[in-house]
């Protein structure tokens, strides 16, 4: 064993073992993996070992895509049969809301390049003559999809990497990761010590005890997860090809061939958890006793669909655990707070995923950053205000409603509230329907009635989009207010504050007292990765507010990252809430409450100032994120109750209604603005997310720099564009196709119905060449392909006259 290596990998499950082979690949072989037993002994050996590659996320499409890909190359330049059975898949569809599901699909697949077919029930016998139609709407066939065998995949990935060079050290357990001053990790093993410069967190089942060795708590839970295997099957027996896998998501169970029978795994409502205070550390190659009654109802229907079940003997149960996060998507990437610490576990669809999930990490080790945008992957999308009780409620809810539909928009119920300001008990008293934002419940809108209390998400307007329309045109009529307590907040000072942070963000820092600058930060790359609002309210201080979601993300970028000395960093986002008050009478209602002078005059358009608000202490901005005249304040959390009935009684003076977030999205995209997540990701630079006039080339050094410079002299690749979108009872979710002349140009990032223009609206990045204002575009709402025009100017106050007023 060597003594000293860039990179040691906890755990030989497919995710360590995947890792360490593209950590090769880029050319890191110094590097080990440590493995307590033998390759594969946490979920890995026992999984159904299906991999599919449609997904909600465009990016976890592209990494499933790359998954399989990477499966077949591994087999070729390693020898190690994978097992692959390229089964194809066909997913059924029993409800109208599944279908449009599979329609979106359809449209997704044409986007990314795959193959994803309607198929009429009568149809359905060609490919799988085993199913009972009767019930079904229609079904899709995806043909690159199927089951591998994951141990030999696994040893593939191992054997990969150690043909490059690096080491993989079996039935050799970590027992400690101690940090050193250096940022380096010392790790104890019980064959003896290494020194890591980089440590990956790929325990799978244990990853929550590897975590605790360094002082973290990661939301994680096993959970049991059930699968049987029939005796064959005389009908399959006569059948010279293999069955396609079925995702049967309405009836809540999953089916592929296994030798001559069939394969049935089950998502129970009733989901139960394993090994809650922690994994057996001699937990090995072993399987949890069976237990067919607590998944009976989903088998009821399995049967139902697919009759021959109901004759045939069950052969083997594999009742397995597997780990969970509170949105069951996994953890990746650097730890905030720990020094080259990356996680790479609570992953639940290791083999489907487990190639480009290796490949992600390996590049933010090596590379500072995966090739894709991967936020719903990442660790720092979670804070540290998870508790036990929530772990567990949500795991569960998750893992009971894997297959049910789940719509844009919807919110999952346990576990909530995990917190809540001082305002929330009034704003439940207006009615407020509650999302979760970083664990803060926001409202998405305020019912006025009892039946406005159901939202009825669905991919079609709900029973939500009555209040919601009402709080648009009330806001751009008098005035709303919306509630923006969960966005990130910081104060950086002291006498290096200027320097550093000027160091980060690509346009100038405000340079008088009181004024505000919008400042995008992006990678080495030039890609987008943050977007603040940075107001300077002294000579070495000032005040940031950021996206809410991403405030472990800014951990990463700032706390972690500031120097010692001389840069002081105060995150106020927990302990501060806040609002925006904007529309025609957002100044008189500003007047009678804040302590500041708030006359055009005195606070132009982005100005701000620390002052008071209805007696409390608060930070003021001239901003708006609606397109109205508008301000935003911020307050100590603490007494925000008080603060909160001064705003509804001076609400009620000047007729001022409370708005929800479904209000702020569609509000904004009236306006073409670009949000943090959707629009501003990492996949794209801010010239093309026509940012440019943010980023300002001669202010000297910053992160990016050099990208930014090189690009600044070509036409950018894509272009941000705002559309309208023939569309009557449903609007765009983001991640649609855009056509023009039957070629696809781009992809829409979010979308919205336009209340006061009364159009339904979409932003998307065109490819620049095609980016042309004008008709002649299409864009599928609900897979369907709609006439969608692009827009030169937004609709809503194109001179943005309102918003200086
Ligand atoms: C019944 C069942 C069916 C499934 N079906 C599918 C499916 O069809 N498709 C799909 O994509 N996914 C499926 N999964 C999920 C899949 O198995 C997991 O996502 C995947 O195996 C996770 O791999 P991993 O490498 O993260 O973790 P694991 O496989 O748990 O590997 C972790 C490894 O780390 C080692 N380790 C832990 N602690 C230490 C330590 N201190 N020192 C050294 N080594 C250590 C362990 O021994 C283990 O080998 C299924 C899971 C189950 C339970």
């Amino acid at each position: 064993m060597k003594s000293h290596v860039r990179v040691a990998v906890i755990g030989g499950g497919v995710i360590g073992c995947s890792t360490l082979y593209h950590l090769a690949h880029l050319g890191w072989t110094d590097t080990a993996l440590f493995e307590r037993s033998e390759l594969t002994s946490g979920s890995t050996w026992h999984a159904a070992a299906g991999f599919g590659v449609l997904h909600d996320d465009t990016n976890m499409a592209r990494l499933n895509y790359y998954t399989i890909e990477c499966y077949r190359k591994l087999e070729a330049e390693t020898g190690q049969s994978c097992g692959i059975h390229t089964t194809g898949s066909l997913y059924l569809a029993e409800t109208e809301d599944r279908m449009d599901q599979l329609r979106i699909m359809e449209a997704k697949a044409k986007h990314l390049g795959f193959v994803f077919d309607f198929v009429a029930p009568g149809d359905l016998a060609k490919h799988h003559p085993l199913l009972d139609v009767s019930k079904l709407k229609g079904a899709w066939y995806q043909p690159d999809e199927g089951h591998l065998d994951p141990s030999g995949m696994t040893h593939a990935f191992a054997k990969g990497a150690r043909q490059l060079g690096a080491e993989v050290h079996r039935f050799t357990k970590v027992l400690e990761t101690n940090p050193r001053p250096d940022g380096s990790w010392e790790v104890v093993t019980d064959k003896g010590t290494v020194i890591a410069e980089n440590l990956v967190n790929a325990a799978g089942l244990w990853a929550r005890e590897v975590g605790k060795m360094a002082g973290l708590d990661l939301p994680l839970i096993p959970m049991e997860h059930m699968y049987f295997v029939t005796e064959s099957i005389p009908e399959i027996e006569a059948l010279e090809e293999e069955l396609p896998s079925v995702s049967d998501r309405d009836a809540e169970y999953y089916m592929r061939q296994e030798g001559k029978g069939l394969l049935v795994g089950t998502y129970e409502r009733d989901g139960k958890h394993w090994a809650v205070e922690g994994t057996p550390w001699d937990f090995g190659h072993e399987l949890l006793p069976d237990d067919l009654e607590r998944i009976s109802e989903n088998v009821e229907r399995a049967i139902e669909r697919t009759p021959v079940l109901g004759t045939t003997g069950i052969k083997s149960v594999i009742n397995g655990p597997m780990v969970w996060s509170p949105d069951s998507s996994g953890l990746l990437g650097p730890v905030p707070g720990l020094s080259n610490y990356y996680a790479a576990c609570g992953i639940m669809t290791g083999i489907g995923s487990g190639g480009g999930l290796g490949k992600s990490v390996a590049e933010w080790i090596v590379e500072g950053e995966p090739e894709w945008h991967l936020a719903s992957l990442d660790v720092a999308r979670f804070g540290d205000y998870f508790t036990k009780d929530f772990i567990l409620a949500r795991s569960k809810e998750n893992y009971g409603t894997r297959f049910r539909m789940h719509f844009p928009q919807e919110q999952l119920s346990s576990g909530r509230p995990l917190r809540a300001r001082e305002s929330y008990n009034q704003q439940a008293d207006q009615g407020a329907v509650f999302g979760v934002s970083f664990g803060w419940e926001n409202p998405q809108y305020f019912a006025l009635t009892e039946q406005e209390r159901d939202p009825g998400y669905a991919y079609r307007r709900g029973k939500w989009f009555g209040p919601v329309g009402r709080e648009c045109r009330a806001l751009r009529e008098t005035g709303g207010i919306i509630d923006t307590s969960p966005y990130a907040k910081y104060v950086v000072s002291g006498p290096v504050a200027e320097r550093w942070l000027d160091g980060l963000v690509t346009n100038r820092l405000p340079q008088n007292m009181g004024r505000v600058t919008l400042c995008p930060m992006v990678n080495e790359r030039g890609r987008l990765i943050a977007d603040f609002t940075v107001t300077r309210l002294d000579r070495d201080r000032f005040f940031l507010v950021g996206s809410g979601s991403a405030v472990k993300f800014h951990q990463r970028l700032l706390q972690d990252a500031k120097p010692d000395d001389g840069v002081d960093f105060e995150n106020l986002t927990d302990g501060w809430a806040g609002f925006s008050i904007s529309g025609p009478r957002a100044r008189d209602f500003m007047r009678d409450l804040a302590g500041c002078d708030v006359s055009p005059e005195a606070m132009p358009l982005l100005t701000g100032l620390e002052t008071s608000f209805a007696g409390h202490r608060a930070m003021v901005l001239r901003v708006s994120f609606t397109g109205e005249l508008g301000y935003e304040v911020y307050c100590p959390g603490k007494g925000y109750a008080e603060v909160y009935g001064a705003l509804r009684a001076a609400a009620k003076r000047y007729g001022i209604a409370f708005c929800g977030t479904l209000a702020q999205d569609s509000l904004r995209l009236e306006k073409g603005y670009g949000s943090v997540f959707t629009e501003y990701t990492s996949d794209y630079t801010p010239y093309d997310a026509g940012l440019g006039r943010f980023v300002k080339l001669d202010k000297g050094p910053f992160t990016g720099r050099d990208a930014l410079e090189s690009m600044s002299a070509m036409a950018p690749s894509w272009r941000l564009c705002l559309f309208t979108v023939e569309s009557d009872d449903a609007d765009c979710i983001g991640s649609e196709p855009v056509w023009k002349d039957e070629r696809i140009v781009g992809e829409t990032t979010s979308g919205s119905y336009g209340f006061c223009v009364r159009k339904s609206l979409a932003l998307a990045y065109i490819e620049t060449p095609d980016a042309d204002p004008g008709a002649g575009f299409e864009i599928p709402v609900l897979g369907r392909k709609r006439p969608a025009v692009l827009l030169d100017r937004p609709p809503y106050d194109p001179d943005g006259l309102k918003l200086r007023q």
